[in-house]
């Protein structure tokens, strides 16, 4: 018997746990990994991103995915609250380029040791390789957990976290363990091998819950097969992207983008991936990604540019002109989208060919099959239906006892540490409400 039990030691998971635990609550915190924070971990490329120090406001635009939800979370447990909980534990921390703070040491693995101290701290146990699997219930209202030792968690080492572990890992027999609140903090459903793969989604659905499909955001696009093979490892600075949906334009980023195998990554990408992903699952619209690739220059300054180069440089081929303008992977798929020859002298270029180059730099065009798979995203959208839940407490509005934080419930944030924030306050106010709850309090 618990007075709080956890499932989920990510990073919601822990901070419910320690909060519960310093209200005074006997708190088991249960994990189905060897390791708590296995995806915590690998935030931030292994450095943690934290979370944000812009002023709070920011922090809801930032979560695309129904920030709003999170309102009075993000003001029980701030962003200062947050580096305070870190202070104390002598947890230094370094703020970055667009407000991203991160441990001072650069090491996600420290993130990791402050939280296991800090419930070990307060009294809370960590219990690893066990996996919820089920609730006890009465009508109405949850009364423990049903879990299961994990003999073997199905992952050798050094494999990609973006691997499956649905259905290699071994368990053992079933037990149960009361609970006067139990706190669901199972995660998404992406990067799997870290333990968060949505094995928990059909134990709330069987319960009555309403779940939002589960999809990728913050993800790689995915362009169709055959036409960006040749730009593989091309980053591109400083350029506006659009995404089109039957030929609409939905959603358009400036910055920063990079091809990848089978995808297209890097900032601006990421960010729009979210609306690409919804549009496949929803509508299956045709869509496109057309990049701006000069979008400082006007159409009638970019054909000016042309026309000078083409003076200065009359005796080159068009290809080497092009260069000038464009990463040379790019020059070969621009000018094939304008249906243009690069051997071709500058001077035998006609105005519509040049009009052609123009609409070709501004518009290069790829066909989207959508976004890379679930398994690739950074942040899940979907999850349990915010109806469910009510955002002061954290706590169900149907069944008793039972309480939700972080990835599991259908909210999803940007880059930029707005992600763990989103968990990290979920996670406090969760853990404080369901020990008040079982205190009487
Ligand atoms: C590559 C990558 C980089 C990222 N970088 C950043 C970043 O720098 N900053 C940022 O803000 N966000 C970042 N994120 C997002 C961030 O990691 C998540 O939003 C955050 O970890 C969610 O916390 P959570 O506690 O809800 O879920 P998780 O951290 O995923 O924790 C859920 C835990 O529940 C456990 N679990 C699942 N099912 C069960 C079960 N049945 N029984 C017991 N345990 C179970 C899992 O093993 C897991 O440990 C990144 C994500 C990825 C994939």
């Amino acid at each position: 018997m618990a007075d709080v039990i956890i499932i989920g030691g990510g990073a919601a998971g822990l901070m419910a746990g320690i909060t519960a635990a310093r209200q005074g609550a006997s708190v088991v915190v249960l994990e189905r990994m060897k390791e708590p924070g296995k995806k915590m971990m690998i935030t931030g490329k292994g450095r943690c991103n934290i979370t944000n120090a812009c002023p709070m406001e920011e922090f809801i635009p930032n979560l695309p995915g129904n920030g709003k939800f999170l309102f009075s979370a993000l003001q029980q447990f701030t962003n200062d609250d947050l580096l305070r909980f870190f202070q104390e534990q002598g947890l230094e921390t370094v703020t970055e380029r667009g407000g991203r703070v991160f441990p001072a040491t650069g090491k996600a693995k420290d993130v990791i040791a402050v939280f296991r101290f800090a419930l070990q701290k307060a009294g809370g146990r960590l219990v690893t390789g066990a996996q919820a699997t089920g609730f006890t219930v009465k009508p109405g209202q949850v009364t423990g957990i049903r879990y299961r030792t994990v003999e073997n968690d199905g992952r050798r080492d050094g494999q990609d976290f973006r691997s499956q572990t649905k259905g290699k890992m071994k368990l053992g027999p079933e037990h149960t363990l009361d609970a006067g609140a139990v706190i669901v903090c199972t995660g998404g459903a992406s990067y799997p091998g870290t333990g968060s793969d949505g094995n928990f989604v059909p134990v709330l659905e069987m319960l009555g819950l309403s779940i939002e499909p589960l999809l990728p955001a913050l993800v790689p696009l995915q362009p169709e097969e055959g036409f960006t093979e040749d730009l593989e490892g091309l980053q591109l600075k400083n350029v506006e992207a659009s995404v089109l949906a039957d030929g609409k334009v939905v959603a358009k980023e400036f910055g920063e983008l990079q091809f990848i195998r089978g995808g297209i990554a890097g900032p601006i990408c990421l960010t729009m991936s979210r609306k690409v992903a919804r549009l496949q699952h929803y509508n299956q619209p045709e869509l496109e990604l057309s990049i701006d690739l000069k979008p400082a220059l006007s159409d009638e300054k970019l054909e000016a540019r042309l026309i000078r180069d083409f003076q200065e440089f009359s005796k080159l081929r068009l290809a080497e002109v092009v260069r000038k303008l464009l990463p040379q992977p790019l020059v070969e798929s621009v000018l094939d989208t304008a249906f243009l020859v690069g051997k071709k002298q500058v001077s035998q270029v006609s105005k519509e060919e040049r009009l052609a180059l123009v609409q070709a730099v501004k518009h290069f065009t790829i066909p989207l099959m959508g976004t890379r798979p679930l398994a690739e995203a950074i942040v899940t959208a979907g999850g349990v239906a915010l109806k469910e839940i009510d955002p002061k407490t954290m706590k169900s509005k149907r069944i008793a006892g039972l309480y939700f934080a972080g990835e599991v419930m259908d909210v999803d944030g940007y880059t930029g540490g707005f992600n763990l924030q989103a968990a990290f306050s979920s996670g406090y106010v969760a853990g404080l409400h369901a020990a008040k709850q079982v205190l009487n309090r």
